[in-house]
């Protein structure tokens, strides 16, 4: 599969937010954000913001959202399509599917600190829905599935220290942490304001129905 090799903090410059890339950085004062602003990436890089409206504001909504999630383009259009087929507001059902990917549930569990670190731990096989290894990180999750880490894996320093501070970041409503071990229970399906970035889901309905 092809991935993306540069530095993650260029794509969060890029868009001109905050993408949560990186892990741990993210949350603290040495955010390439925080410290540099949001000017995009490049000596003139200032000079070349510029107010977008139309096509440019669709398609820099639809290249954020992919890099929040970590999805190539065919596979984010395939999203789309799907969410285009099922009832209730696409842009929301869209977002609903792109949250319901195990990777993504792993990262907003508290499993790790970032979601590529979330594939990392499913393409390796730590990660169980049930009982039953599951390395597909685009598997989606449903009510009632109980995930948790392989019992070796637990005990991982980074599995361990994102669990620590996920408690400060906060789990959403729809994930319930085990009270005694390293499990969570999706206990609801997630509503659109349990996705707290700043996302406007509209944006990209307009670009790909043109
Ligand atoms: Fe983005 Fe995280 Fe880098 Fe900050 S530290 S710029 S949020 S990837």
């Amino acid at each position: 599969m092809a991935r993306y090799r540069e530095a993650v903090c260029r794509l969060c410059r890029r868009e001109g937010a905050k993408l949560f890339l990186k892990g741990d950085k993210c949350y603290k004062a040495n955010c390439t954000i925080e410290k540099r602003g949001t000017n995009p990436p490049g000596q003139h890089g200032a000079a070349r913001r510029k107010m977008l409206a139309g096509y440019g504001q669709q398609l820099r909504e639809k290249q954020k959202v992919k890099r929040i999630y970590f999805v190539l383009e065919k596979q984010f259009r395939n999203y789309f399509e799907k969410a285009l087929r099922q009832r209730g507001v696409t842009g929301e059902n869209l977002l609903f599917l792109l949250e319901r990917r195990l990777d993504n549930v792993i990262y907003r569990s508290g499993f790790s600190t970032s979601r590529r670190q979330a594939r990392q731990l499913v393409n390796h096989g730590h990660i169980f829905v049930n009982g039953r290894k599951v390395d597909i990180p685009s598997f989606q999750v449903k009510v009632g599935d109980v995930i948790t880490v392989k019992e070796k894996s637990s005990k991982n320093v980074h599995v361990e220290g994102a669990w620590q501070t996920a408690v400060g970041r906060g789990r959403p409503n729809w994930i319930s942490a085990g009270s005694e071990d390293l499990s969570v229970t999706v206990s609801a399906l997630p509503k659109r304001e349990d996705i707290d970035q700043n996302i406007n889901e509209q944006l990209i309905v307009e670009l790909y129905s043109k």
